[in-house]
């Protein structure tokens, strides 16, 4: 099928996607998508009024039953299909997250294979759904458990993984046999669009997945829709905050990753060139618009300035430029308002005392003077009261700390208010394997700087880092994603004694 969303150009409006078509729903507000490498405009977004909204509830309602009823080994087979289909247009989709969201087509192409594996985990729903059974768990009755989807389920996602984010939620969702609603964010609108016409494509029904488009109008009609069943959301903290609460209220299951500080400890027996390579692509990695970017490096006894040594030379050599150009480390940030912020955080970290050792501020990059661009920024003797510290910046801004022992590392990282992920580079088993059960965090890497964890794992962190119990994909997905019930059953003669019918039944 000819895709019309593969080119977002300034004249285009891009919608929603309900019922398995393209409409541009009711409703005036609209709002723009830029190119970020260029800072030119080049879309524009529809948004979704509340009446928008309620229409693909209702259509995801009213296609959940026929969905709920299709055998798990039917479901999984679109998702097999959908998984060929996304395959095949990789490197179209790839183009779609670089054009939008200016990280390099690799790293785009990186992160839809990340979504992929979760396709490949959801294709194995039968296995997943299996309940139990037990025989005789009284005379000539039987208990056996259902595993049952939710009906309506909703995903809020952020702009950093306009394919992966979404791709954690909807395959899982839909292969457990729910209906879907997704609402990408207003700034990476099209790939979730292009998913969609992928989904159709691979034979899904129409109205078992839908996008709405828009912003916190958007969000809180999904979030006050009385046929919605459950929520999961991924975005910054606040507003994952106000998810969870809101729904949580509402008596909606809901999950909400928030946002992150991620801490890499390296201590003085560490490989320091290991060390440093890994910190430098996790720090810089995406222009640090990953919620697993290591932004805090925590340099123990007196590795300090061998580390930092080893960090500038390396942060000199990245080159920046527009995530199309294969030669290029780091592409340019989101907005320019988000641009912005950062350079603010920046200026913060200077005039608190964090001495600056590369500034990022200054870099222009020759051709794209209006794209969103910020060289990396690396600050040193930083301390644990300053904002560059405590605050998620979500940009090239990576920020040395020192520590005494491995016992106040360890101290630093849980006592900060986010916990998504941490890692230690070093050659002592013990002292990883203490470092692992002692840290407040969701994700551990051990001489991994970005420990993801793999489909047929769960992703979710602690702290302001995680608002709910339930982590993402994985087995907690499938969890998250159905209920059970249990079935008491007796087949008797007909005619057996059943005097005892007022009693509390005892098996
Ligand atoms: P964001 O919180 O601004 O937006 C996330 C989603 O919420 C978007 O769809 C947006 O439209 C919507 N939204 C924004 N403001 C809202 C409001 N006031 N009310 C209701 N909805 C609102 O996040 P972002 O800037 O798109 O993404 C970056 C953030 O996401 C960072 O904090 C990053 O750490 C976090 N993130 C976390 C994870 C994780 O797994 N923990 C993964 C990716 C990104």
């Amino acid at each position: 099928m000819p895709s019309s969303l593969a080119k977002p150009d300034s004249d285009q409006c891009i919608g929603h996607w309900i019922n398995g078509a393209l409409t541009a729903g009711a409703g005036s507000a609209s709002g723009p998508v830029y190119n970020p490498a260029t800072g030119e405009q080049a879309a524009s977004l529809q948004y979704a009024d509340a009446a928008t909204v309620e229409q693909a509830v209702q259509v995801a309602a009213a296609a959940f039953p026929a969905w709920r009823d299709t055998p798990a080994v039917k479901r999984a087979r679109v998702l097999f299909r959908f998984k060929a289909l996304v395959e095949a247009h990789r490197a179209e989709l790839a183009a779609l997250i670089t054009a939008e969201h200016g990280k390099l087509l690799s790293d785009a192409d990186g992160s839809l294979q990340r979504g992929l594996e979760v396709v490949e985990f959801a294709c194995g729903i039968p296995q997943l759904l299996k309940g139990d059974f037990s025989a005789n768990v009284g005379e000539g009755v039987d208990s056996y458990s259902l595993i049952e989807p939710l009906g309506v389920c909703v995903g809020i996602t952020p702009f950093n993984f306009p394919a992966m984010v979404p791709l954690w939620m909807f395959p899982l969702a839909i292969a457990c046999g729910n209906t879907f609603v997704l609402k990408p964010s207003e700034k990476v609108p099209s790939c979730a669009l292009r998913l969609a016409e992928l989904l159709t494509e691979a034979g899904l029904p129409d109205g078992v997945f839908n996008v709405v488009q828009g912003d916190q109008v958007c969000v809180q009609a999904l979030l006050d829709s009385p046929q919605v069943r459950a929520v999961s959301f991924v975005g910054s903290s606040p507003v994952a905050e106000h998810v969870y609460r809101h729904a949580s209220d509402r008596g909606i299951r809901v999950q909400a990753l928030g946002g992150a500080k991620n801490h890499l400890v390296v201590l003085p027996d560490a490989d320091l060139e290991q060390a440093a390579d890994a910190l430098v692509g996790a720090a810089y990695g995406s222009a640090g618009e990953r919620c697993m970017a290591v932004s805090v490096a925590v340099a123990v006894g007196d590795v300090g300035d061998a580390l930092r040594d080893a960090l500038l030379d390396r942060i000199c050599a990245l080159r920046v430029g527009p995530g199309t150009d294969g030669a290029v480390d780091m592409g340019p940030l989101i907005t320019a308002a988000h641009r912005n912020r950062v350079l603010a955080c920046i200026d913060a970290g200077v005039q608190a005392g964090a001495e600056l050792l590369a500034d990022g501020r200054k870099l222009s990059v020759p051709g794209h003077e209006q794209g969103f661009f910020l060289g990396p920024t690396f600050f040193d003797h930083a301390r644990a009261d300053m904002a560059i510290y405590r605050d998620e910046i979500f940009g090239p801004v990576l920020t040395l700390l020192r520590a005494e022992s491995f016992d106040a590392a360890v101290a630093l990282v849980n006592s900060h208010e986010f916990g998504n992920g941490a890692a230690i580079f070093t050659r002592s088993g013990q002292a990883a394997r203490e470092f692992g059960q002692r840290v407040e965090a969701g994700m551990v890497g051990v001489n991994v700087a970005i420990p993801v964890p793999m489909a047929f794992y769960s992703f979710g962190g602690r702290k302001r880092s995680l608002f709910g119990d339930s982590r993402i994909h994985g087995e907690e997905g499938v969890r998250f994603y159905t209920r059970s019930k249990t079935i008491t059953s007796r087949w008797p003669d007909e005619g057996a004694d059943a005097s005892n019918a007022f009693d509390m039944p005892v098996l």
